[in-house]
């Protein structure tokens, strides 16, 4: 398919849709209603493909698969370098498949393909190798204990997890959830957003490929407010793990302690400050703040959108970024002369610029950007706003796009103060070349990572998630593992028992 974008020509084979149905107990299958939901095509608004709608119905058949998984199958009770050998398997089939994943992400969510293909898929096959190598080196403690007696710990699995992921990186997220439980030996039901159902299927299919039993892994689509909310009120499933909105957050929490207590872990919304200081490079770190608030559209829970400058330098940081943004093109994410996709979907779209014309309206400058970049599909141009103040909307809220506002500062106290006056606290970026400044805000930004003359810096070893409504637990690192295990602590007379 030959598409055309301002001056570049491309070509693109869009992928075949193979996978449309519910995969539970190792099958395909329509979900019990019968019913289909259509997922879109962000380029352009049409319908790319009916996908079965699950509900509650739906969600018990997956669980009760993977119960039966956990209780009776081989997957807990396989010796561990098993289940790293599957799981290694699973990462090769995504490496070997990255064109297709990349490319379904692209059309479900507007996301670049290029980026996809050389970086987010095969991340995403990493972050499964990461979690395998760690499946056989999982282990308890021996304890003393008072007395004739001592105890051991083991490191048991939690059981049946539900695994509830957004839109904005189908693929990375999948794997982020599903490699830490697949490596603790648990079995689970994933819901991906209904947005971005293709790639979720794909890898189900990618998995029973590389050999994981039946009913370890359960794929069922469908919405948040019945597939989604029957899985945070289960009463058989032992953990959930989410990543969404905080609104979302709070039910999913108040669902867990309503039903069976389970454990919760909430990757929540950000509000992230990224922190210039006067003696920074200002065109290099103008291109990484345009960066950190473009990437993925704006639609990354940690994008640097409260940009606070040093007065010294603010006026010619705000001359280096304008001309950056002269060169930003906003276009079809096949094209890979393209930096910035159209956002995921039309609910998206106008909640963007509904709050582009907040910004307006409660009086901060627009500098540039705020309006759509097309004619078709929902792509809207990189937004600048100068002039903000710590009490408007678009400094407060959680825009989820390409919109920028810009403040100006005096003193590191007050970096530090305005940085810290938001209810989020997810990430946070620091630029400066004086040790002590860096040294001294990223240790009081209260956000669960701090990145200091660089941003969006992840690594499957850094654990990763929020402090304050932001939510709580971490995915990524040994700390998600944990997550994933429970303590059994066992104890026992060391000679002839006492009451015995
Ligand atoms: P969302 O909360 O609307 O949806 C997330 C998931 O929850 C989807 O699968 C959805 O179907 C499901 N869901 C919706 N209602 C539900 C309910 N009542 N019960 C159970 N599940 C339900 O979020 P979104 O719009 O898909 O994603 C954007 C949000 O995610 C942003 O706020 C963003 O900051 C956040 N996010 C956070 C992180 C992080 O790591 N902290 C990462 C990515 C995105």
């Amino acid at each position: 398919m030959a598409l055309q974008n301002g001056s570049s020509e491309y070509h693109i084979n869009l992928p075949k849709i193979k996978f449309t149905q519910l995969f539970i107990d190792g099958q395909f299958v329509h979900a019990v209603s019968g019913k289909t939901f259509e997922t879109i095509d962000p380029r352009n608004g049409e319908v790319i493909a009916k996908i079965a709608e699950g509900d509650k119905d739906d969600i018990d058949l997956a669980v009760k698969a993977a119960r039966h998984a956990f209780d009776n199958g081989p997957w807990p009770r396989f010796p561990p370098s098993e289940r790293r050998r599957m799981m290694l398997k699973f990462a090769d089939l995504i490496d070997q498949n990255m064109e297709e994943l990349a490319a379904l992400d692209s059309l479900d969510a507007g996301k670049l393909y290029s980026f996809g293909k050389l970086v987010e898929i095969p991340n995403a096959a990493e972050k499964l190798r990461y979690y395998a190598g760690a499946a056989d080196k999982i282990h308890g403690s021996t304890l003393k204990m008072s007395g004739q007696l001592h105890g051991y710990t083991l490191r048991e699995p939690i059981g049946v997890v539900g695994l509830i992921i957004p839109w904005n990186f189908p693929s990375q997220m999948f794997t982020m959830k599903v490699g830490p439980a697949l490596a603790a030996g648990c079995t689970m039901v994933v819901k991906p957003a209904e947005q971005t159902p293709l790639s979720a299927l794909f890898l189900a299919h990618l998995a029973k490929l590389a050999g994981i039993p039946d009913g370890v892994l359960n794929v069922v689509t469908g919405y948040g407010h019945s597939a989604g909310a029957a899985i945070s009120s289960h009463m058989d499933i032992d953990k959930v793990s989410f990543t969404g909105s905080t609104e979302v957050g709070r039910l999913v929490m108040q669902a867990a302690a309503a039903s069976n207590l389970k454990p919760v872990t909430l990757e929540l919304g950000g509000k992230s400050p990224f922190i210039i200081f006067d003696d920074v490079d200002v065109d290099k770190v103008a291109d990484l703040a345009l960066r950190a608030i473009t990437y993925n559209k704006g639609e990354i829970c940690v994008a640097g959108t409260r940009v606070f400058v040093q007065e010294g330098i603010y006026d010619a940081f705000v001359v280096k970024l304008l001309e950056k943004v002269e060169s930003w093109v906003v276009g079809d994410p096949f094209d890979p002369n393209v930096h910035q996709g159209p956002q995921v979907d039309e609910k998206q779209y106008n909640k963007i610029l509904s709050y582009i014309e907040i910004g307006k309206k409660e009086g901060a400058t627009l500098l540039t950007g705020g309006k759509p970049a097309a004619n078709k599909g929902y792509y809207i141009e990189p937004t600048i706003f100068a002039d903000v103040t710590d009490d408007m909307t678009i400094a407060k809220e959680e825009i989820f796009g390409p919109v920028m506002s810009l403040m100006k500062f005096k003193s590191v106290e007050e970096a530090i103060k305005r940085g810290n006056a938001t209810k989020y606290g997810l990430a946070a970026g620091v630029m400066t070349n004086d040790l002590n400044i860096a040294n001294t805000v990223s240790r009081s930004i209260r956000a669960g990572i701090v990145w200091i003359n660089c941003y969006f810096a992840f690594s499957d070893t850094l654990p990763y998630g929020g402090y304050k409504m932001s939510g709580f637990g971490r995915d990524m690192g040994m700390e998600s593992l944990e997550s994933y295990l429970q303590t059994k602590s066992v104890a026992m007379p060391i000679h002839n028992s006492p009451w015995l």
